[in-house]
């Protein structure tokens, strides 16, 4: 069996039993991301989550045959209004973290654009990756603004996710790692075998695949099908290895 590592899922929205089934298709690692659901009233209601992912998944799922690696950060669509408290937080714990995320732009008001950058500085200065999320609207514009912070921040240890044909040409010659969500309302196996063919067959170490398994509706087997449906199609099984599970081991170290 080949083995497969999903670097961006929501594990706290999702069943124990979830995890066991996805173990026996060969998963082997997840890394749990940070996201809250509503606009968080006050810092502490983020910082709880933060140490629920913590403290408490890898716990809880530890008898799931799955590994759960954590990742915090605050998501643009969950700025608190004290986010500064969150900050100095994330700074203590988040060397038991193996990224900072998710965090990235989804309308990129001044705001979160403030907020982005704060955590950029942080990733460089812990030498963590950084997950940013790009958006489903306007996804090339605000790609770009992400680039944009980049290239401020001077730290390139990221990965851009949720990357697709809008705006794959912004970031491919970046030195960058390039997500590539499968899921139903993301990517789909044909569309990732156009890119597959078009991008990642030419520069290999710079792709990872993950799923966003979370509180939305989601095929839960979306992984080992779209790389199935790559092995079906010929792809290379050096290629596979390290979109599925090389990249990611050696970016978050797990
Ligand atoms: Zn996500």
């Amino acid at each position: 069996m080949a083995f497969m590592i999903d670097s961006h899922v929501h594990s706290v929205f999702r069943s124990f039993e979830d995890f066991e089934a996805l173990s026996f298709t060969g998963l082997t690692d997840v890394v749990s991301l940070a996201f809250y659901p509503v606009i968080p009233s006050g810092s502490t209601t983020l910082i709880d989550h933060f140490r629920h992912i913590i403290e408490a998944e890898p716990v809880r799922l530890s008898g799931s045959y799955i590994r759960v690696h954590p990742a915090i950060g605050v998501h643009p669509r969950c700025i608190p209004p004290d986010v500064q408290s969150v900050f100095k937080y994330m700074k203590k714990v988040v060397d038991n973290c193996v990224a900072v995320g998710e965090v990235g732009l989804e309308l990129a008001t001044n705001m979160e654009l403030e907020v982005l950058r704060e955590q950029l500085k942080l990733s460089k200065e812990k030498d963590l990756p950084a997950i940013i999320h790009t958006p489903r609207k306007e996804k090339r514009i605000i790609t770009a603004k992400i680039i944009d912070v980049l290239r401020e921040i001077g730290y390139f240890n990221v990965v851009i996710d949720h990357v697709n044909f809008e705006n794959i040409d912004l970031v491919a010659d970046l030195d960058v790692y390039i997500g590539l969500t499968v899921q139903r309302s993301k990517l789909n196996p044909e569309d990732l075998f156009k890119i597959v063919e078009e991008y990642v067959i030419s520069n290999p170490e710079k792709f990872i695949l993950n799923t966003d398994l979370g509180r939305d509706p989601s095929d839960l087997f979306s992984l080992p099908k779209s790389i199935q449906f790559l092995r079906v199609k010929g792809v290379d099984k050096d290629v596979i290895r390290l979109i599925s599970e090389k990249n990611a081991s050696s970016l978050f170290r797990i």
